[in-house]
């Protein structure tokens, strides 16, 4: 604290800016993706899916290979890759037998694609409130919100955190609902001590380039359910047009997609799998150095890990005290954004309040579902539905991206740095 850069004039007045140099941008892919690539590419064979009942309609040798470790990594009893975790989340809705105008519960505090999956199979999006310490679903407003038409849970691990499993498992054993976890920025954490993203009905991860591991797009879904599997690789695949030979029965939601991923996504997947851990670990470490420079800090909450848990730190959320410093989410920003801090982000997502929501305008221009008789009540997506996420988004939250970046100790030491400064010198920002 008592270093110079601390007292020295705020870079925001003219003052030394406190980080000169840019951070290395984060790239997961080395030469074992390269090579793993290239050997597909040279095989000519770059998709083997073939959307009829045959051997083929489960994908070429590297989907196999990729899918089998993605079992063994995860330790479910199927994985089914995707060519995004957008299809894989549509796949999941569609896999547990929702009916147009049921009710699925979901998060505003999340990505739109989490809530878009919902509404794809006409089913209505409901948005629960969040814990104010995770970020995460509030099993209370889960709770709340659960009506004689809910029939599932949209739960989303956001930000690298898990949500709270038991007491969300436990609510939708009690009311018979389905669960589908969105892990796509946790992957690789654990939740007393079990894997995140696999303990709902279907749950998954995403492979999009901005993810802990990526093969461009991409994502796996896992279950340990042989039905839900099943309706899934179905979904993926043009299931109207294999369910007669297959023997399917059961044609509900069997409206078959393209949502294959090619030989070279999962060839490139199989090195990023091995890769996983050692991604995590350095974005742990990163962030455990951070919040030491921080923790001391008044007015500002570093990230929260519960008991039991690891977070993966795809964002590093931390909370302001607006009150007790005085000084706005916005004037702190340009402050510290002035010092050389990338990466800040005022908030993360009310989805509720997306004009399609706010609007009821998704597919065509009359208000469908919302205004067909297939929805039941009216739902509602006002303002002031979920105070807690809403306040955090629009005062008190700043994350700090730090899955973007491959940070150095010393780039770490600098953010706490450039913070530090900015805190010693707050009157002035008043
Ligand atoms: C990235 C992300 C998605 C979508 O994944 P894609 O692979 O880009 O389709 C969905 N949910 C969350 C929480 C995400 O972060």
């Amino acid at each position: 604290m008592s270093n110079p850069a601390s007292t020295a004039k705020l870079a925001l007045f003219g003052g030394p800016k406190t980080i000169q140099a840019t951070f290395k941008r984060y790239n997961p892919i080395g030469v074992e993706e390269v090579q793993a690539a290239k050997q597909v590419i040279e095989s000519g064979v770059l998709s083997q899916f073939l959307g009829c009942w045959n051997p083929d309609f489960y994908g070429g040798p590297k989907v196999q290979e990729f899918e089998r470790q993605c079992e063994t990594y995860f330790g479910v009893k199927h994985a089914v890759t995707v060519n995004s975790w957008t299809s894989g989340l549509t796949a999941a809705v569609g896999a547990i037998g929702i009916e147009p105008g049921d009710e699925v519960i979901v998060t505003p505090w999340t990505m739109c694609a989490s809530a878009t999956a919902i509404l794809h199979w006409n089913a209505i999006p409901v948005f629960a409130d969040i814990e104010p310490e995770t970020f995460n679903l509030d099993p209370a407003s889960v709770e709340a919100n659960i009506t004689p038409y809910t029939k599932a849970i949209m739960v989303v691990d956001i930000l690298g955190h898990s949500a709270d499993m038991d007491a969300l498992m436990a609510i939708a054993e009690r009311h018979g609902l389905k669960v589908i976890t969105d892990t796509a920025q946790a992957p690789g954490t654990y939740y007393k001590g079990k894997i995140t993203g696999t303990l709902a009905h279907v749950g998954g991860y995403s492979l999009n380039y901005h993810k802990h591991i990526h093969t461009g797009e991409g994502g796996i879904l896992v279950t340990n359910d042989d039905e839900i599997a099943d309706r899934l690789r179905l979904i993926r695949n043009h299931a109207e047009a294999v369910v007669g030979n297959k023997g399917v029965t059961d044609l509900s939601n069997m409206v078959g997609h393209n949502f294959r991923l090619g030989e070279i996504e999962c060839a490139i997947g199989i090195e990023q799998l091995k890769k996983l851990k050692g991604f995590v670990s350095s974005r742990q470490r990163a962030a455990e150095r951070l919040t030491q420079g921080l923790i001391s800090l008044p007015g500002l909450r570093t990230p929260i890990v519960k008991p039991d848990c690891t977070h993966a730190y795809y964002m590093y959320p931390m909370v302001l005290d607006i009150e007790q410093l005085g000084v706005s989410r916005a004037r702190l920003i340009e402050a510290l954004e002035a010092e050389g801090v990338v990466g800040l982000a005022a908030g993360y997502a009310n989805i509720h309040l997306l004009p399609m929501y706010q609007q009821k305008i998704a597919y065509g221009s009359k208000g469908f579902p919302w205004t067909s008789d297939i929805c039941h009540r009216e739902v509602s997506y006002q303002k002031g539905i979920c105070p807690v996420a809403e306040r955090l988004h629009e005062f008190t939250y700043l994350g700090f991206a730090m899955c973007m970046h491959e940070l150095t100790d010393e780039d770490v030491d600098l953010i706490g740095r450039a913070f530090r400064k900015v805190w010693n010198q707050m009157d002035s920002l008043k």
